[in-house]
C-alpha cells in the first residue's frame, strides 16, 4: 500500500531512520472490538482513514467521563496522522431523537431539557454544542472534518428508513413507530455477543407493546397525539421524527461513504447504539459498515466525588442529574491540560477514576514536566544522532501499540533527563512527542515587552525568521546564541511569533 511518509515534524532528516519509523507505524496495531483483539490497522483507500466519532447529545453540558471519550478519540486521530494518513473525521450533534431509555422508552432527553430551561428545544441544542466547542477547543482536539447535525440530515435519514422498509427489516407499531426488526439480521448479536433468549425472557413486561423483540429499535417514532413536540417533521409514515440510533448511520454514511475505516465511541454504546447501527445500515447497504470499531473506557467517579455524594460511584453520567464538568474543574484551579494529562496517565481501554487527588497529581506532574520543557521551546533542531532517534523510535512504538499513552509520557519524562541527548534534539523530539500528546508543550508564554530587547537584538529578529524560513538551522541557532549571550531566551510561539524572556 503507498503511504506517504510519516513524522516530517520536529526537522527530522534521517532517511534510513525516517523509513524506519514508517515501517514500524506501519505495524499500527489497534484494539478492534469487532474482532475482539488488537490488529494490525491499514485503511481501505491508501492514505486515507474515514473516521466517524459519535457526538454529544447536546441536552446538557458534556461532563468530563464525555470528554475522556473524545480526548481518546484525539489521541486515535494524531496517531493516523503521524502515521501518515489523512484523517476524515466526522463528529455528530445529536440534537434531536434521543429517548432517555435505550430501549426507545422514556421522554426525549432534548425536550425534557428545554423543559427544564423554559427554553425551545432549538435554543437548547445551539446552547449546549456551543459549550461543548468551548470544551473541544480548551482541551486542544483538533476540529474534525465535519460537524454534522441530525436535525441537518432529517431526508437522509427518512431515505435509510425507505431503504429498509423497501428490503422488508422494518414494521410499525401502530401509535409508536416505525421499527427495526432485528430477528431479520441473524448477526445481530454477534457484535456485543448479546444473549438473545435470555434478554427475551427477562424483557417481556417492560416491552412497548407491538414490538417482536426488546432489541428492535425504533427508526421513526410517531408524534403523540395529545401533544405538541417542538421538533417533529412530515415523513411517509406521518409527522414525527427519527430514532436515535439512525442519525449516525445516516450521517456517517453520506459524509464518509458505506464503509468506514474506524467508528468509535464509548463502551456503553457497544450493546445497543452500535449494534443497532451495524443492524440498519449493513441490511441498507449489504456492506460491511465499519472495519474497526475502538471504544474508548468510562471515567468512574470515585464515590466520594459524586455528586452530592449521592451515587456512591460507578459510571459518570449525564441522565445523573450532577456531574463534573470542565468548567468546574477549571473553576477549581485546574487547566484544561490537566485534565488531558489525567487522560494520558491511563491507557484508553481502561476504567478511570476520577478524583481530585488524582487531578493534583496531574497538575503537578504536568508543572514538572513543563519545567523541563520549557527552557526547550523554539529551540528545536533536526535530529540526527543515534540516540535521539532511539527515542523517537521507542515513543512511536508505545503510540502504534494500540495507543499506549501511559508508557509514551515515561518516555517523555526518561528523555529529557538522558543526559547524553544534544539540546536541540532534545527539544526537537518534545516537538515531535507533543504532535501526539496534545499538550501544547510548546507554546509558550507571553512574550515579555519588547522594549527591554536592545535595538541590536530587533535588527536581528527578521534575519532568524528568514533562516528558519530556509531551514538553515545553523544561522537561526547562532543568532539564539547572540540572544542568550545577551540574557535573553528566544521563545517561538505558535503562531508565528517570537517573544523572549530575560534570563
Ligand atoms: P452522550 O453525549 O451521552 O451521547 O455521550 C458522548 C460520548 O461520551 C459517547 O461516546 C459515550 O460513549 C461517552 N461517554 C458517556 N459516559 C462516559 C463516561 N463516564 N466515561 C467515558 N465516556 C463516556
Ligand atoms: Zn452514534
Amino acid at each position: 500500500m503507498a503511504h506517504t511518509p510519516a513524522f516530517a515534524g520536529a526537522g527530522y532528516t534521517r532517511d534510513a531512520g525516517a523509513l524506519s519509523y514508517l515501517y514500524r507505524l506501519m505495524q499500527l496495531r489497534l484494539y478492534n472490538t469487532a474482532a475482539r483483539a488488537k490488529q494490525p490497522f491499514e485503511s481501505l483507500t491508501p492514505g486515507i482513514v474515514k473516521m466517524y466519532c459519535c457526538g454529544p447529545t447536546v441536552y446538557h453540558f458534556a461532563h468530563i467521563g464525555n470528554l475522556r471519550t473524545y480526548v481518546f478519540e484525539d489521541l486515535l486521530r494524531r496517531t493516523l496522522e503521524a502515521a501518515g494518513y489523512t484523517v476524515q473525521h466526522v463528529v455528530n450533534i445529536t440534537d434531536v431523537g434521543h429517548l432517555t431509555s435505550d430501549a426507545d422508552t422514556g421522554e426525549d432527553k432534548m425536550e425534557k431539557g428545554a423543559r427544564r430551561e423554559g427554553k425551545t428545544v432549538w435554543d437548547i441544542a445551539d446552547y449546549y454544542a456551543q459549550a461543548f466547542f468551548k470544551d473541544w477547543k480548551a482541551l486542544g482536539l483538533i476540529e474534525p472534518t465535519a460537524w454534522p447535525k441530525a436535525t441537518g440530515h432529517i431526508p437522509e435519514q427518512i431515505a435509510l428508513i425507505q431503504e429498509l422498509e423497501k428490503k422488508g427489516f422494518t414494521y410499525t407499531v401502530p401509535g409508536d413507530g416505525i421499527y427495526f426488526d432485528t430477528a431479520k439480521f441473524p448477526r445481530y448479536p454477534e457484535f456485543a455477543g448479546l444473549d438473545i433468549e435470555g434478554m427475551q425472557a427477562g424483557a417481556r413486561v417492560a416491552m412497548n407493546e407491538g414490538k417482536r423483540s426488546p432489541t428492535d429499535f425504533s427508526l421513526w417514532k410517531f408524534s403523540p397525539k395529545d401533544a405538541q413536540r417542538q421538533m417533529e417533521w412530515d415523513s411517509p409514515w406521518g409527522r414525527g421524527f427519527p430514532g436515535w440510533h439512525v442519525e449516525c448511520s445516516a450521517m456517517a454514511m453520506k459524509l464518509l461513504g458505506e464503509t468506514l475505516d474506524i467508528h468509535c465511541g464509548g463502551t456503553d454504546h457497544i450493546r445497543v447504539h452500535h449494534t443497532n447501527e451495524i443492524a440498519q445500515s449493513e441490511c441498507a447497504t449489504g456492506k460491511p459498515f465499519a472495519r474497526f470499531w475502538i471504544h474508548g473506557g468510562w471515567l468512574l467517579e470515585a464515590p466520594e466525588e459524586s455528586a452530592g455524594g449521592k451515587q456512591g460511584g460507578g459510571k459518570m453520567s449525564k441522565s445523573a442529574g450532577e456531574f463534573i464538568t470542565l468548567d468546574v474543574l477549571i473553576n477549581q484551579g485546574y487547566s484544561a491540560m490537566d485534565y488531558r494529562y489525567f487522560c494520558l496517565t491511563a491507557h484508553y481501554r481502561n476504567y478511570l477514576n476520577f478524583s481530585y487527588h488524582g487531578m493534583d497529581t496531574a497538575r503537578d506532574s504536568l508543572r514538572n514536566l513543563r519545567k523541563r520543557t520549557d527552557p526547550l521551546i523554539g529551540n528545536a533542531a533536526s535530529i540526527h544522532s543515534d540516540r535521539a532517534a532511539a527515542w523517537h523510535e521507542r515513543f512511536l512504538e508505545a503510540v502504534g501499540d494500540d495507543l499506549n499513552f501511559p508508557q509514551a509520557l515515561g518516555i517523555l519524562n526518561l528523555m529529557l533527563k538522558d543526559p547524553d541527548l544534544l539540546e536541540g534534539e532534545r527539544a526537537g523530539l518534545v516537538v515531535a512527542f507533543d504532535k501526539l500528546l496534545g499538550l501544547k508543550l510548546t507554546e509558550a508564554e507571553a512574550p515579555a515587552a519588547s522594549a527591554d530587547l536592545p535595538a541590536e537584538l530587533v535588527s536581528l529578529l527578521p534575519e532568524r525568521a528568514e533562516a528558519r524560513k530556509n531551514k538553515d538551522w545553523a544561522r537561526s541557532d547562532a543568532i539564539r546564541d547572540q540572544f542568550r549571550a545577551a540574557g535573553f531566551v528566544l521563545k517561538d510561539n505558535p503562531d508565528g511569533t517570537v517573544g523572549w524572556t530575560k534570563g
